[in-house]
């Protein structure tokens, strides 16, 4: 379909879908996208959904582009029980949203599916982001499908090995800052318009409709219900408000009654989105060298915050900061108890829950799902250095046995 049209979500000045926009043209804040719900009720698209594969593309009426998708099969992801977290919250439910069975192996494939589809629509043939590792990973690989070359930024030395393996190996021409992600950001738009390509940040509004699906897998998986709260790691940003976006359209469309109350995680050393919600201030305050083990929110300057923070507030939820090690024994609980491995900045969204069932916000019957944003193969430095080296041991069955049984 085709977006009705962009508003900014500052001042609610309008424009035409048919701009490429970034930035709100009267006050400078972010772009969104406002879908054309006219004529589009639960019972016209309930039918339609249900005879499609359980995937991105089945929701496509609430998706503002056309013609045929570049699309790697994405979505459909699996929402796994996490029981470990029982033990802290008695009769309540959570949930992990694998979102590194993505295709690329992150949530970043649910955007990029949709943004290159705009690209695709718009006619363009080069496309360009700056990336801490995931979004560059992705959009390599979508543009590989699309035909369209692509150039990647990323903090030099700052990003995770399998991510960096990604987007060379799918053909992306990488470029290394010596400096932080918040540097490449800073620089995108005017090296975009140089360089002539379509920018796949997040604060491309395309981005995160292709996003906001995983709201609607949700609902659907919880049996169309909304669950009482959304825990979701938050970097730029992007995410949160994209979940918040497909939760209020499925309430718009009447297909629930209810919102859930969403909770934002960022990690210590970068957390200016969490801090100015506990401050209750109404700007954010960047964080200069933004520093955590969890690279993917390794954010000082979120693009998005004005959105995550609007989303958190008016759903009635909060915002924490955790602790690297919180993090990483989050990360290793999920991977011993649960058999799920995660990189380490989706384990926020478990840190966090972990936290929140110890204060004893969780009520008996309420669901928690916690959004797991990628694949723990991202990432293997960061959990491989908490590990002694293993010393060879002889291919004997008796040097076998005595080593698995703990003996020198
Ligand atoms: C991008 C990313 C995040 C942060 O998402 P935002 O939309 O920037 O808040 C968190 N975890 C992983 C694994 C990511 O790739
Ligand atoms: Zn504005």
């Amino acid at each position: 379909m085709q977006a009705a049209r962009l508003e900014c979500v500052q001042c609610g000045a309008s424009f035409s879908a048919q701009e490429e926009l970034y930035e709100c043209e009267e006050c400078g804040d972010g772009i969104r996208v406002i879908v054309d719900m006219q004529g589009l009720s639960y019972e016209y698209l309930r039918p339609r959904w249900r005879e499609r594969p359980f995937r991105l593309w089945r929701y496509r009426e609430l998706l503002p582009v056309t013609g045929e998708e570049v699309s790697l099969d994405e979505g459909g992801t699996p929402l796994v029980q996490v029981r470990f977290l029982r033990d802290f919250a008695e009769d309540v439910r959570f949930f992990a949203k694998n979102e590194g069975l993505n295709p690329t192996g992150s949530f970043k494939d649910r955007g990029m599916t949709v943004g290159v589809t705009r690209a695709k629509n718009l006619g363009r043939t080069r496309v360009i982001c700056a990336s801490t590792g995931n979004t560059s990973a992705s959009l390599a690989a979508y543009a590989s499908r699309a035909g369209m070359e692509c150039i990647v930024l990323v903090p030099s030395g700052g990003i995770a090995k399998g991510k960096l393996a990604q987007a060379l190996f799918n053909g992306a021409r990488v470029i290394a800052l010596d400096g932080t992600f918040d540097d490449a950001m800073g620089n995108i738009l005017e090296v975009a318009e140089a360089l002539d390509a379509y920018v796949l940040n997040s604060i491309n509004p395309y981005r995160l409709e292709g996003q906001k699906t995983a709201a609607f897998e949700v609902w659907e998986q919880l049996g169309h219900d909304v669950p009482d709260w959304l825990i979701c790691p938050v970097g730029n940003g992007g995410n949160m408000a994209a979940y918040w976006k497909g939760f209020e359209e499925l309430f718009r469309l009447g297909a629930v009654g209810r919102l859930p109350r969403l909770v934002g995680v960022q990690a210590d050393g970068a957390s200016p989105i969490a801090d100015a919600i506990l401050r209750e201030e109404d700007e954010i305050v960047p964080v200069d060298d933004p520093k955590t083990v969890a690279s993917a929110i390794r954010i000082g300057n979120p693009a998005n915050w004005r959105k995550t923070m609007r989303a958190i507030r008016e759903s009635d939820g909060l915002a924490l900061k955790v602790p690297d090690a919180e993090i990483l024994r989050a990360q290793s609980l999920l991977a011993r108890e649960e058999g799920l491995f995660v990189e380490p900045a989706s384990a926020a969204s478990i840190a966090g829950a972990l936290r929140l069932a110890k204060e004893g916000l969780f009520r008996p019957g309420e669901r928690v799902v916690c959004v797991c944003t990628g694949h723990g193969l991202k990432d293997p430095d960061a959990v491989l250095e908490s590990f002694p080296d293993i010393p060879p041991v002889e291919p004997t069955v008796e040097a076998i046995v005595a080593a698995a049984q703990g003996e020198p």
